[in-house]
């Protein structure tokens, strides 16, 4: 399963990676220049991939 990094600001997914990744890493928002570290963008695409999962559960419950 692949994660999908977004930036925190504007959810765009241009972002500009060095090319050594730690959680350290700082990483930069084409879109809108904003600067996140690697390990809080991993952090949240966690969070969103577990909001996802939640709801889609819900939603099969529900129906
Ligand atoms: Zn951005």
């Amino acid at each position: 399963m692949s994660v999908t990094l977004r930036c925190l600001k504007c959810d765009g997914q241009d972002l500009v990676k060095p090319v050594r990744l730690h959680r350290k890493s700082i990483l930069t928002c084409r879109t809108c220049n904003a600067i996140a570290l690697y390990g809080d963008l991993l952090e949240a695409s966690g969070r969103r991939l577990m909001a996802d999962l939640q709801e889609q559960l819900a939603s099969m419950r529900a129906g």
